[in-house]
């Protein structure tokens, strides 16, 4: 018996998203985002998948493995390089010590540079080589990066710092790019494009929802996530309505099957009660690894080709679902908490969250398996 619960990943999935997300965007290179162990997918099995271990940038576009990584922590960018990853690293909040540095020149890894702190580190350190720097231009998120007033005198700053790599590249990110009719995106862009007009350096922009949704901002380079992984970001949409396939199947096992009557209730606070005799299944998932506590009666799971509802409160290791009266399944059968036919955008507007806090949430007690 397979251990559960686990996490398949499907390489035929992320292969496909990447060769569609080509499609999508396609005269722009692709830095695959795999931060936060790969959306919670394994950051190595999405390495592995998408980023060819031996990379050869030569060969790269023709074997269709993404252009680069972008990560969001130092550790994670040395993962990717000790596992074998030659490919462009970059790191899309920057470096956060001085001390950094050098691990940055030494393997090769690209820094956002948003702060004008993580200016001052770059111009009082000797390196032995210069640092690759991606300047975040803060258009309209206003979370992090160098306001449109800042920009000019920063930039020279950097111009003028013998630690930077020339030439720069230039960078901003969408605040509502998930919402197809809002006009701040274009805003973004244009006060974008108004400040690095006639600079050198490569451009990128775009998230998944900037990729998906707003051609124009593809640029030199794209940063799709969630879409990479089959997901879609937009609320109330899927990953399958882009051609997308869901890249984790979340499955357990019902570990009890019971009668259960008319007027009981059932685990903690004994939150719900039956109204008529049912069965009840019990599957071994819980907030321990990652299900959220807060999922409401009634969000679903997929058992035997039918959505079942989930009743009573959801535990640390279990969670009870209502498998009606007349149910057949049985101790063993598998369980889908979300995946192919049970989209992860569903379940997650059923809790009220988005589909990346659920795949990012899963602990280690989940098993995570690549399969083809
Ligand atoms: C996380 C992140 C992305 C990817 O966002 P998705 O919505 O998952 O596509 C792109 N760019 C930056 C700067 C990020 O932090």
């Amino acid at each position: 018996m397979k251990p559960f619960p686990r996490a398949e990943i499907s390489r035929y999935a992320l292969q496909s998203n990447l060769a569609q997300l080509r499609l999508i965007a396609p005269n722009s290179k692709i830095m695959a985002v795999v931060k936060a162990n790969g959306y919670g997918h394994g950051l190595l099995n999405v390495a592995e998948c998408v980023g060819l271990l031996n990379y050869v940038e030569s060969v790269c576009k023709y074997h269709g493995g993404a252009d680069g990584f972008g990560l969001a922590r130092l550790e994670e960018a040395l993962q990717l390089r000790e596992g074998g990853v030659k490919g462009k690293l970059l790191l899309l909040e920057g470096f956060f010590r001085q001390s950094d540095l050098p691990t940055l020149v030494s393997h090769n890894i690209d820094t956002v540079v948003h702060h004008e702190s993580q200016l001052q580190m770059l111009e009082t350190i000797a390196l032995d080589k210069p640092v690759t720097v991606w300047i975040k231009i803060d258009t309209g998120m206003h979370r992090i990066g160098f306001s449109l007033e800042q920009f000019d005198s920063i930039y020279q700053r950097l111009l003028a710092c013998p630690q930077v790599a020339k030439p720069i590249h230039l960078m901003t990110h969408f605040a509502c790019a998930d919402e197809p009719d809002n006009p701040l995106t274009q805003t973004q862009m244009n006060a974008f494009e108004q400040q690095v007009s006639g600079l050198e350096g490569d451009r990128t922009l775009a998230n998944s929802a900037g990729t998906l949704f707003w051609p124009t901002s593809q640029a030199d380079w794209v940063r799709p996530g969630i879409a990479l992984y089959g997901v879609s970001p937009v609320v109330g949409d899927r990953g399958v309505n882009h051609r997308l396939i869901p890249a984790m199947e979340l499955v357990s096992n019902l570990i009890a099957v019971r009668e259960h009557k008319a007027g009981d209730s059932v685990g903690y606070g004994a939150s719900w009660t039956a109204k008529k005799d049912t069965r009840l299944g019990v599957v071994a998932i819980g907030y321990g690894d990652g299900y959220p506590r807060n999922a409401p009666e009634g969000t679903p799971v997929w058992i035997n080709g039918r959505r079942v509802p989930i009743v009573g409160r959801v535990s640390m290791d279990m969670l009870t679902v209502d498998l009606g009266a007349d149910a057949q399944d049985n101790v063993g059968d598998s369980v889908q908490l979300w995946g192919k036919a049970l989209a992860v955008e569903e379940v997650a507007e059923h809790i009220g969250t988005i589909a990346y806090e659920l795949v990012t949430k899963l602990t280690p007690r989940v098993v995570v398996e690549l399969l083809d």
